[in-house]
């Protein structure tokens, strides 16, 4: 097959951040996973993110001028290429399936 360029950056406003609640089994606190706007997640000081379709770590891209909001992309080549919301993934002509990350982060 022949390598085409990739033509679509690959941007996200959504992500899966990294929380702690009240442990429902016993005493202390569990983390979890929590669906959120990137924005959402600056706002609140949020620093673990994953992408919420693999796992996979994600890349944060800060932009600090107004009308360009910062934005992720999947850190590994990888993933960008086996997640379904990965550019890669979409211009793969292949029929290839969707695919957890090898790395997820946990
Ligand atoms: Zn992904």
């Amino acid at each position: 097959m022949a390598t085409k360029a990739l033509i679509t950056p690959e941007k996200f406003y959504e992500c899966e951040v990294k929380r702690r609640r009240v442990r429902t089994t016993g005493p202390g606190y569990e983390p979890f996973w929590k669906l959120k706007t990137l924005a959402d997640a600056l706002l609140d000081g949020d620093t673990e993110f994953r992408c919420k379709d693999c796992h996979g770590p994600l890349k944060l891209h800060r932009r600090h001028t107004p009308g360009t909001p910062s934005y992720l992309e999947h850190k590994l080549k990888v993933d960008s290429e086996h997640c379904q919301q990965g550019a890669r993934f979409l211009e793969a002509a292949d029929g290839r399936a969707h695919r957890q990350s090898a790395t997820p982060v946990a």
